[in-house]
């Protein structure tokens, strides 16, 4: 039998031994210390804005995101329903209320449909956008490029300006991508609406073990959820507070992975460009698998690979490949559920959701770690690959010399 081919493992060093080494001797192991500034710092400078700040997850990166633009009950705020239910979840924290979108080919936001929500089934009165339907105001928009793929600023942001809604960034899948071209040419994904967040979860791109790490060029925007991610402590020798705030610093350990890791990243994504183009070649000519794109005007970070089966052509449906795959010790799973399907969300407004649903049930996604080999690669595309006749029809002595 194979060994284990995981789907996303992150790819640590034990450099980081002496960092937390530092954090032990030092006694710095909670929410101060050198490798929060440090690790804030490299973040800031890898992405190309003034500041960053970390906190304990992109969860809790989005609820402070949220919080510091004023969203609260009453609000809405538009949410993809293509991807990981942690884009959505703080939206309800805030006692704000989700409106679903859908998706394009691309798996991220519609931003046609986007358009026309905001151009038709809302009302635009002094700034403000309301729901025809439901009298809220539409705060915000949260877009996430999927899988580590951009989307399109120019296009994005034009609606920003024409119809007055916010923007946060859900970049917890993208850090390292960026457009090449148009007006946001060579901007970071996640600096470019009003607020962006990045995760450093397990199977992100770069781990902290856990953690997050919010960005805009709104310094009083950070500062304010700087506060709040301090039980937004007024007066901290006093410990007067004016507002609810939380726990939701980041801590030395966990930026003492950062530091380190953050410094790797440019090679995982060169692996995983790699890794990218190895499938591409080996599964090329598959009837019926699709090894979906990424924009080739953007560097994308190709964070996750996504294949779409059809089964009629591939012979098999995307819930038996994965069965065949882990089989084989082949760890992949199938796309999250879509968020509106979900139990807490059925009864939630969803507006013209149709491409979102034709990638349910027939896209998964395949081993992507930066550790992954040439050699793990050919393990899994031989899996992918049908066993034709022809195959069955090389003369046995032939097929144990290849
Ligand atoms: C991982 C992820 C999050 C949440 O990040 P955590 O650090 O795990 O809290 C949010 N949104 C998307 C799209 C994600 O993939």
């Amino acid at each position: 039998m194979n060994k284990t081919i995981p789907l996303s493992v992150p790819y640590l060093s034990l450099d980081i031994l002496k960092n937390l080494e530092e954090t032990i001797r030092t006694g710095w192991v909670s929410t101060g210390g050198r490798f929060i500034q440090e690790f804030e710092m490299k973040v800031a400078d890898y992405t190309g804005v003034k500041r960053a700040l970390s906190c304990q997850s992109g969860t809790a990166g989005l609820h402070l995101a949220l919080r510091a633009l004023g969203v609260g009950y009453e609000d809405e705020v538009i949410v993809p329903t293509l991807t990981f239910i942690a884009a959505v979840n703080p939206v309800t924290y805030t006692g704000a209320e989700p409106v679903f979108m859908d998706c394009d080919d691309t798996l991220n936001m519609d931003l046609d449909k986007l358009e026309t929500f905001l151009k038709e089934e809302c009302r635009h009165v002094k700034g403000r956008v309301i729901n025809k339907r439901t009298n809220r105001t539409v705060k915000a928009v949260i877009v996430v490029h999927v899988f580590g793929n951009p989307l399109d600023f120019d296009r994005l942001m034009a609606i920003r300006n024409t119809y007055n809604v916010k923007i946060i960034e859900d970049a917890t899948e993208a850090l390292g991508s960026f457009n090449l071209s148009g007006r946001y040419a060579n901007r970071h994904c996640g600096t470019i609406g009003d607020v962006g967040v990045y995760s450093f979860n397990a199977n992100k791109i770069i781990t902290t073990g856990g953690g997050g790490m919010i960005i805009s060029h709104n310094q009083q925007l950070l500062e304010y959820a700087e506060f709040l991610s301090h039980q937004a402590k007024a007066d901290p020798l006093y410990y007067t507070h004016d507002e609810i705030g939380y726990n939701y610093r980041m801590t030395n350990i966990q930026a003492a992975f950062g530091t380190d890791q953050i410094d790797r990243l440019e090679g995982f994504i060169e692996t995983k460009i790699i890794n990218y183009k190895l499938y591409e070649q080996a599964l090329q000519g598959i009837e019926g698998l699709t090894l979906l794109p990424f924009r080739e005007d953007a560097r994308a970070n190709h964070w996750f690979y996504s294949l779409y089966i059809e089964k009629e052509k591939y012979g098999m449906d995307a819930r038996e490949l994965l069965r065949k795959l882990n089989d084989h010790n082949i760890q992949s799973r199938p796309l999250w559920g879509l968020i509106h399907k979900q139990k807490p969300y059925v009864k939630h407004q969803q507006f013209c959701i149709e491409k979102a649903n034709s990638f349910e049930g027939a896209l998964i996604n395949i081993p992507c770690s930066s550790s992954l080999t040439a050699e793990d690669i050919e393990i899994v595309t031989e899996v992918l690959t049908p066993q034709t006749k022809s195959h069955f029809m090389v003369p046995p002595l032939l097929a144990r010399l290849r």
